[in-house]
């Protein structure tokens, strides 16, 4: 760095340390839905609704829009996070929930402070589930809260970036792990954790005091082992609609993503999340219930008491997790002004909710959905399809375990009366041939889902996707924009009439909000999960969102791989548009469409070898490495790899842990035979895809 730069940089921090003192951020600058330009909070503000009221860039002039300028991020990969604004300064999360503090006008850097998580992790299992993706920070009266992949819960002083406190969520001899955002309100800072699928769990969600870091409350969404007493009245009468000795298993419902504060009731709406495992004849052997798995979970803000809640899915069986944006809006339904949230779970049900009591206002299909005919309105529960659970054998459900809607949040503008959101189709094959629901019990952070694990590739004519505009009160879609691929990034709408997404192929696309024209193009130069902001500065309104492929996208395939966004091969970028930005694009780097495989076509492939190396890859590497070893950027493609076709130097890889700063996990567990079949079902698959 230039001696100019850092003189300039110190001067700037002063700067923001004098902001920051004299403006103190709290719940009422969080609930107000003008923000004098800044974007305080995961969703912007409480209602989450991610609807920027500024409209100096509107549908009139958006073709001037430019980049104004970017920041390189050489050191990051999943880049997933939502930037807050807070006074002329943005904060936003890194890959390895890195926090990065950057002027808001000109994106000169202020600090950055790097929690050391892959430090911390080495020769740990959590390891083995670190995609290096956090999806942001909450902030409170002069700092900002981060969460950690390895459950660490930081406050930061926001004009320094300095450690004031840190606490640990959860021991780090569980399964649990950390990608979401805390949340902020009433002095106090919220979160919870994932990790259902990496062994036996029992979600919770935990209050800090954020002056000290104190505990005030720790909530759990599933009922435990009734012996042990239960920790309230309400779990209690949830454990009645399960079955078996499902605390063996954990049961699930962690709260990886979204937590909704509502000032108006004092309540947070916790989106729970799926079964652990999700098979339920394994979990709950005989049915129920299983509350509450997939839910909205309303508790009191101040004591984590139940207040109620709404299932979305009964039973759930499919990774049907409620883990999905919750938007609060003022709508008018039966003529009547009512207080609702609105929620696009996986299950692929668009639900409108009364917040006073929780009562099902409305639930239709947004998209392609198998699993249930329609919501009956009279029970509030899904009518299911005779397919949706094979008793014994193999159902093919839509939507699959990725969600017909994922994280990547959706957006609400009260102008259009339409909610965007990032809308996805794929299948998934729920095979239970072979399962011993007595016996099944979980490995510690492989893919426990009590189902056979999925054996084949997944094509690009297996998966699409759209931006669908969502009208909540007439229960079916405005418009519809089909996009190519699949996971696509979060979206952003505001008073100019405008919705603003990144895509999976690359670009940032502006539409018009009431009609979906599109209507502004920027090319990236690498896939976006992320969902974009607006903000101001000195009256000048920016666009800005985190250009980095990563997240569900890296478990692979050939369709998620179909955009050629291989591992190290695309720059991560900051980027940030203005309508009087000059900024010269940066160079971007050619999409890798083709793959250079390894092979020795003399070498004669051991294929019982590589059948029983099946096994063993598909439960501890799909997850970076790809289904049917095809990656799609989370790490590199085996197929392609010099180093896994040395079977000595593929050993020493998966044994000695000599790569885990890179992120690669150690695997000291497997024996010298069991290498042997994973380099086998490598040379195999590299084989097959010449
Ligand atoms: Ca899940």
């Amino acid at each position: 760095m230039s001696r100019v730069a850092s003189v300039l940089q110190a001067a700037l921090l002063l700067f923001s340390t004098h902001l920051s003192a004299a403006v103190a951020i709290d719940g009422a600058a969080i609930a107000a839905s003008d923000q004098g330009g800044d974007w305080l909070a995961y969703g912007r503000s409480y209602s989450e609704q991610r609807f920027s009221p500024l409209k100096q860039i509107n549908d009139g002039n958006v073709d001037r829009l430019r980049l104004d300028w970017y920041l390189e991020m050489p050191d990051s990969r999943a880049l997933n996070s939502t930037p807050l604004v807070v006074n002329g300064v943005m904060y936003f999360t890194a890959s390895q929930s890195v926090v990065m503090a950057v002027d808001a006008a000109s994106g000169a850097l202020l600090w950055r402070y790097d929690p050391e998580v892959i430090t911390r992790l080495a020769n740990r299992k959590h390891m083995r589930f670190n995609w290096g993706a956090n999806r942001g920070l909450a902030f409170w009266k002069g700092r900002v809260y981060v969460a950690t992949f390895d459950g660490r819960l930081i406050a930061l002083e926001a004009a320094t970036g300095k450690e004031a406190w840190s606490v640990q969520t959860f021991p780090l001899d569980e399964t649990r792990y950390i990608t979401g955002a805390p949340r902020a309100f009433n002095d106090l800072v919220i979160i919870g954790h994932g990790g259902a699928e990496a062994g036996a769990v029992r979600g919770y969600v935990t209050a800090y005091d954020t002056a000290t870091g104190e505990q005030k409350w720790r909530t759990y969404t599933v009922p435990g082992k009734p012996a042990d007493g239960f920790e309230s009245p309400a779990l209690k009468e949830a454990a009645g609609s399960w079955r078996g000795e499902w605390w063996k298993h954990g049961g699930g419902g962690t709260v990886w993503n979204a937590i909704t504060y509502d000032p108006l009731y004092n309540r947070v709406y916790l989106g729970t999340g799926n079964g652990a495992p999700w098979n339920q004849q394994v979990r709950s052997p005989g049915g129920g219930d299983n509350l509450f798995l997939c839910s909205i979970l309303a508790l009191d803000a101040d004591t984590g008491e139940y207040a109620w809640h709404y299932q979305t899915t009964p039973g759930e069986n499919w990774d049907y997790n409620s883990a999905m944006d919750i938007v609060l809006a003022d709508l008018e339904w039966d003529g009547k002004p009512r207080h609702v949230l609105m929620h696009a779970p996986k299950n692929g049900f668009f639900y409108v909710v009364d917040r006073e009591d929780g009562r099902l206002l409305g639930a239709e299909k947004f998209g392609k959905v198998t699993w249930a005919e329609r919501v009956d309105m009279k029970t509030g529960r899904p009518v299911e399809t005779p397919e949706a659970r094979a008793t014994d054998g193999v159902s093919v459900i839509y939507p699959g375990f990725l969600g017909a809607h994922n994280w990547q949040p959706m957006s609400y503008n009260p102008d259009t009366g339409l909610v965007y959101i990032p809308y996805q189709e794929m299948a998934a094959e729920y095979d239970k041939r072979g399962i011993d629901s007595e016996r099944w019990r979980a490995e510690d952070f492989q893919m426990n889902t009590g189902f056979q694990p999925y054996r084949g590739d997944i094509t690009p004519d297996d998966v699409s996707s759209a931006l669908l505009a969502w009208d909540p009160r007439r229960q079916k879609p405005a418009w519809k924009v089909d996009l190519p691929g699949f996971q696509n990034g979060g979206t952003v709408t505001s008073a100019g009439n405008l919705v603003f997404q990144g895509t999976s192929s690359g670009y940032i696309h502006g539409y018009r909000a009431d009609t979906g024209r599109l209507v502004w193009s920027f090319d990236a130069g690498v896939g976006i999960v992320a969902p974009p902001i607006s903000y101001a500065v000195n009256d000048k309104q920016y666009i800005a969102v985190l250009a980095g492929w990563g997240g569900a996208s890296y478990i692979g395939s050939t369709a998620m791989a179909q955009h050629g966004w291989a591992y190290g091969a695309h720059p991560r970028r900051l980027l940030v548009f203005s309508l009087e930005g000059k900024a010269e694009p940066p160079p971007t780097v050619a999409p890798q469409t083709e793959l250079l495989i390894v092979d020795n076509s003399e070498q004669v492939i051991d294929t019982a070898q590589a059948s029983a190396g099946q096994d063993l890859y598909l439960p501890r590497c799909l997850g970076c490495h790809g289904v049917a070893a095809v990656s799609a950027g989370g790490a590199p493609d085996l197929r392609a790899s010099a180093a896994a076709a040395d079977l000595d130097a593929f050993g020493t890889v998966l044994r000695s842990g000599q790569l885990q700063a890179r992120g690669m996990p150690l695997f000291d567990e497997l024996s010298d035979r069991e290498v042997e079949q994973i380099y086998w079902y490598i040379r195999q698959r590299a084989r097959e895809s010449l």
